[in-house]
């Protein structure tokens, strides 16, 4: 099956091709490590991690290296630090450690590298020396600048004209700077700020420079995939691109650029700095981490999403039905050849078209419920739980998870066998049979012990 991606680069979906198939190269911008990671910083990491899984199952899990990289020097991690007069590796460990932690609960597997940016500053200083030394970038007053007019193609990517470059990067006017869209590259920190020794004295890199180095160093000069939420295209990009091509003589840093769309909450864009948000941690109190994932893959990763109760509710319930089928199957063995159908992978390899591929697990559930072929079951059993896994979803035990989800039936339950107890008390053991019989054909064992009578949803 092909793979067809939209190239942010030429605006248009194109034919995937990597440069190397034994090794598949993607990485996406991480987050910076000071607070809690809100359900929209998220969307970047679920909809790479179902796009990791889809490179592992197309080219194998041994051929793709995705790195992830965590942001860990930061203004805002300094801000945080000040104000909490805590240590700042204090707070970077932390919220590091919550990141994993909350992604784990969304079923987001851990990217092949996590690359920190403290640990790569000698090959960030290096890079920035080859740019000084090539004519690219050049030092004032203890910062290392780039110089845009240094580089022929910069605002190509981002489709930007100059004065809508300066405005939108709100690049300080300082008075080193030799053209006022010039970007840092390396800054001077005082005595109480973390800092690194460098030629241009003791200093912190620029954002930018950490991506570009890290890539270097652990996926090379030109990657094949490289990631992130649509606010990232200018200036983060354009500025890792300016910074690449000129390191490497020109060589396109990635073959396919990809950025995910803005989740909003009540139609506003979800950010912290408004604080229209809600943490991941907040949503994990009272929904499942498979609600949330598949209420996020809901969407194209492309298109905007309005996060809402509504939206959980949905994901909750569909999933309910899913679950709820693959129950009815607990008897089936599954094919041993088992594979996502066709129109399940076409529908991903088409620029990851995520409610598509879901509608088919629907469509696969309707065909399972009415077909009275075993060997049928069998193959669609297969191809639900195989495309699940591609999504990050279905992966869990049917039982347990409608009786995790699905409350009023338990008490239902419940209730049957209460009443089979005072039935049995009654000795009127017809009843109490008609109740065991209708529970075994709902797939419930009952066990009668000396502390009363436990039921268990059975296969
Ligand atoms: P930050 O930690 O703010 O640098 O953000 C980490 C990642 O989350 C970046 O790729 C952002 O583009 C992405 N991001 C932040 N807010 C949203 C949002 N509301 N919807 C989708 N992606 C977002
Ligand atoms: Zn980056």
């Amino acid at each position: 099956m092909s793979l067809t991606l939209h190239n942010t680069k030429t605006r248009t979906k194109e034919p995937f091709e990597p440069g190397d198939p034994s090794r598949v190269t993607m990485y996406v911008c991480g987050p910076t490590v000071y607070s809690r990671p809100h359900i929209g910083n998220a969307r970047p990491a679920l909809v790479f991690d179902v796009l990791f899984r889809l490179l592992r199952s197309l080219y194998g899990a041994e051929h793709v290296v995705y790195a992830r990289n965590i942001t860990d020097i930061d203004d805002k991690i300094n801000a945080a630090a000040k104000e909490s007069g805590r240590p700042i590796g204090d707070i970077t460990d932390e919220f590091a450690d919550i990141y994993r932690a909350d992604l784990n609960a969304l079923g987001v597997l851990p990217p092949t590298i996590e690359p920190h940016a403290t640990a790569h500053i000698d090959e960030i200083i290096a890079m920035i020396e080859a740019l000084i030394s090539s004519g690219h970038a050049y030092e004032a007053e203890g910062h290392a600048l780039f110089s845009v007019s240094a580089f022929a193609d910069y605002g190509k990517f981002s489709n930007r004209i100059r004065d809508d470059m300066i405005a939108g990067a709100r690049v300080d006017v300082a008075p080193y700077k030799k053209d006022p869209a010039d970007f840092v590259l390396w800054k001077p920190s005082s005595d109480d700020l973390p800092g690194w020794d460098s030629p241009w004295g003791r200093g912190r890199p620029g954002w930018h420079i950490e991506c570009s180095a890290m890539i270097e160093k652990h996926l090379g000069e030109t990657i094949d995939i490289h990631g992130g939420g649509h606010d990232l295209i200018f200036p983060h990009h354009e500025n890792e691109i300016a910074q690449s091509r000129c390191s490497h003589d020109g060589a396109e840093l990635a073959r396919v650029w990809m950025h995910n769309g803005f989740l909003t909450m009540d139609k506003d864009k979800m950010s912290k700095s408004t604080g229209n948000i809600v943490t991941v941690h907040e949503l994990s109190q009272d929904h499942a981490g498979e609600t949330i994932r598949f209420a996020m893959l809901s969407a194209h990763y492309r298109q905007p999403l309005d996060w809402s109760d509504d939206l959980l509710a949905q994901a909750k319930s569909t999933l309910d039905r899913i679950y709820g089928t693959l129950d009815k199957l607990c008897r089936v063995d599954a094919a041993d050849d088992a594979k996502p159908s066709e129109a399940f992978l076409a529908a991903l390899c088409d620029d990851m078209n995520t409610p598509k591929a879901m509608a088919e697990l629907s469509a696969l559930c309707k065909a399972a419920n009415t077909t009275t072929s075993d060997e049928e079951r069998a193959l669609v059993k297969g191809q639900l739980l195989t495309a699940g896994a591609v999504l990050g979803l279905l992966q869990g035990d049917p039982s347990s998870w409608l009786k995790g989800g699905t409350s009023d039936d338990d008490a239902e339950i419940d209730a049957l066998v209460e009443a089979r107890t005072a039935a049995r008390a009654n000795k009127d053991f017809a009843e109490s049979d008609r109740i065991r019989d209708e529970l075994a054909a709902r797939n419930i064992t009952l066990e009668d012990g000396p502390d009363g009578t436990k039921w268990r949803r059975d296969c």
